[in-house]
């Protein structure tokens, strides 16, 4: 059977595309950098000016349409998902590295239907390459590369010989990096081979469906972080978990994408949790 929303996929991609060539464009150019929610949350013009190119196109395309993205939601808006099918935007993943020229930036375009980050079809099934068009610019596995997790790892999955990826977040109150370097302490001394981070939630889930890295985990991003890069992740055959080792909750603001439910779960088992706000939290 057809899949239904394949159109808004196709157009996710355009849209991608589009964007980053702005990206592109503006990252030569001098930046007025503001800040959000901590000296360490910036945004700059050109994510705002992302998310209004999206936000028009895609209402101008599907007015009925629901829409979440992060620049909207700091201007004030609600980030409430319903079951309408909802567009959930990042128009600048990695805005700290786009400020610093740091060559690692995704524009992420997740679409839900009925709340899941996921459409009709065959998302088991790793060789239908959907997930990976709902991310744009994206350095390491743009184009029609087909992504796969870390064979390894899927047949032996030891977290002594896994590489993950995290980021140390975005607040700078001392509580919550205390958890953040603690979480990281515990893990590196289990001992495991390493871990890296790139400075975006997209890109870092992207390298695990790609199976360079064995899983990513984090607490304190948004679902504009994981909707786009999420399925990417799935349909490769990997596996998204809360950190305290239950069902993945898109508002939750938290993750672990894994190459396996084994090793997502042995992740959960060491991490501290980081008391947050939820996405749709009034
Ligand atoms: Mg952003």
């Amino acid at each position: 059977m057809a899949d239904p929303w394949q159109e808004c996929m196709d157009y996710a991609v355009t849209l991608a595309r589009q964007a980053g060539e702005v990206v592109r464009e503006a990252i030569k150019n001098e930046m007025n950098v503001m800040i959000k929610s901590s000296p360490a949350d910036l945004v700059t013009a050109t994510d705002q000016k992302i998310e209004k190119m999206l936000l028009s196109s895609i209402k101008e395309k599907y007015p009925s349409h629901s829409f979440i993205g992060e620049e909207s939601v700091a201007a004030g808006e609600k980030s409430i998902l319903t079951d309408s099918p909802t567009w959930i935007i990042d128009p600048i993943d990695g805005t700290t590295n786009f400020v610093h020229r740091f060559p690692f930036v995704a524009v992420s375009i997740g679409f839900t239907v009925n709340k899941k980050v996921s459409v009709k079809g065959d998302l088991e099934r790793p060789e239908s390459g959907r997930g990976q068009s709902m991310v744009g610019k994206w350095r390491v596995c743009s184009g029609t590369q087909k992504l796969a997790i870390s064979k390894t790892q899927q047949n032996t999955i030891y977290i002594t010989k896994s590489l993950l990826v995290t980021e140390f977040g975005s607040s700078r109150a001392p509580e919550t990096v205390k958890i953040v370097l603690s979480n990281l302490e515990k893990l590196l001394c289990i001992p495991i081979h390493g871990i890296r981070g790139v400075g975006t939630a997209a890109v870092n889930m992207c390298l695990v469906a790609a199976g360079v890295a064995d899983a990513y985990y984090e607490m304190g991003i948004h679902c504009w972080d994981m909707a786009g890069a999420g399925i990417i992740v799935t349909e490769a055959g990997g596996v998204l978990m809360d950190v305290t080792g239950g069902p993945f909750d898109l508002m939750s603001r938290r993750i672990i994408a894994a190459n396996s439910k084994t090793l997502a779960e042995r992740i959960a088992k060491e991490i501290q949790v980081i008391p947050l706000q939820r996405d749709d939290e009034e």
